[in-house]
C-alpha cells in the first residue's frame, strides 16, 4: 500500500513526500488506516520501525484545524520521545496550519499555559506534566477525540501508570485510544478493559 491509497490528505502527502520518505512502512502500512478510521488499536513495535512518523501521519489527518481545541493527545514516556513526536508533526505538518505543543517536565509551565491558551490541536507530553496541565485545567480535554499512548511497557516501568489512568479518567467517554508497545506486558489487558473498545492487534 502507498501513502497515496491509504487516502491521506494532500498537503499531508506533500509534507511525507518533501521529508524524503517515499513508501510506508510496515506499522504505518498496518496501523494508519484502522486509526483514521476510528479503530482502537494496539500496536506491537520496537523504535526504529517508523511508529513515530505513524503517530504524526495519524495525528495530523484526524486534526480539524478549524477548530482551535485540543483533539489528539499523545503520551510518551521521556521528554525527549514527545519532543521528537511534536517536532515531527510540525515537519509533516509543513503545508497545512497544525499547532502542536510539547507539555513536558523540565520546561517553564508559563510557556505550556500561553502555548495552551492560545490554542493548539495537539499535545506531546510526559504524563506527569499532562496530568498536572489537565487538573490546573489548563489543557481543556473536551474536545479530544484521539489518545495515543507511545512506548507503553516503557512508561509502565518508569512507574507513569496511575497518571496514565488519571488522564484517560479526564478524557471524553467515546475517546478513540492507539496503544503502542514493545512488548504486551498483561496490564495492558487492565488498560484495554479499561479505556479501549474492541482494539486490532497488529504485531511489526
Ligand atoms: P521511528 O521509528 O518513527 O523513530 O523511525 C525510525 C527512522 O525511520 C527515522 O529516522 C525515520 O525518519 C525513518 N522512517 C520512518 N518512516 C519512514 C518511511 N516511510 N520511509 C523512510 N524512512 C522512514
Amino acid at each position: 500500500m502507498s501513502f497515496v491509497q491509504m487516502g491521506l490528505k494532500d498537503d499531508i502527502l506533500r509534507g511525507i513526500y518533501n521529508y524524503g520518505f517515499e513508501k510506508p512502512s510496515a506499522i504505518q502500512q498496518r496501523a494508519v488506516m484502522p486509526t483514521i478510521n476510528g479503530r482502537d488499536v494496539i500496536a506491537q513495535a520496537q523504535s526504529g520501525t517508523g511508529k513515530t512518523s505513524m503517530i504524526a501521519l495519524t495525528v495530523c489527518q484526524v486534526v480539524d484545524t478549524a477548530s482551535r481545541e485540543v483533539q489528539a493527545l499523545i503520551l510518551s514516556p521521556t521528554r525527549e520521545l514527545a519532543s521528537q513526536t511534536e517536532k515531527l508533526i510540525r515537519t509533516i505538518d509543513d503545508f497545512m496550519n497544525i499547532q502542536a505543543h510539547a507539555c513536558i517536565g523540565g520546561k517553564s509551565v508559563g510557556e505550556d499555559i500561553r502555548k495552551l491558551e492560545h490554542g493548539v490541536h495537539v499535545v506531546s507530553g510526559t504524563p506527569g506534566r499532562v496530568c498536572d496541565m489537565i487538573k490546573w485545567r489548563t489543557l481543556r480535554t473536551r474536545a479530544i477525540k484521539l489518545l495515543i499512548l507511545d512506548e507503553y511497557d516503557e512508561m509502565l516501568s518508569r512507574g507513569f501508570k496511575d497518571q496514565i489512568y488519571d488522564v484517560s479518567r479526564h478524557l471524553p467517554p467515546e475517546l478513540q485510544v492507539c496503544l503502542i508497545s514493545a512488548t504486551l506486558p498483561h496490564e495492558i489487558l487492565e488498560m484495554t478493559s479499561k479505556f479501549m473498545t474492541d482494539p486490532i492487534r497488529i504485531l511489526v
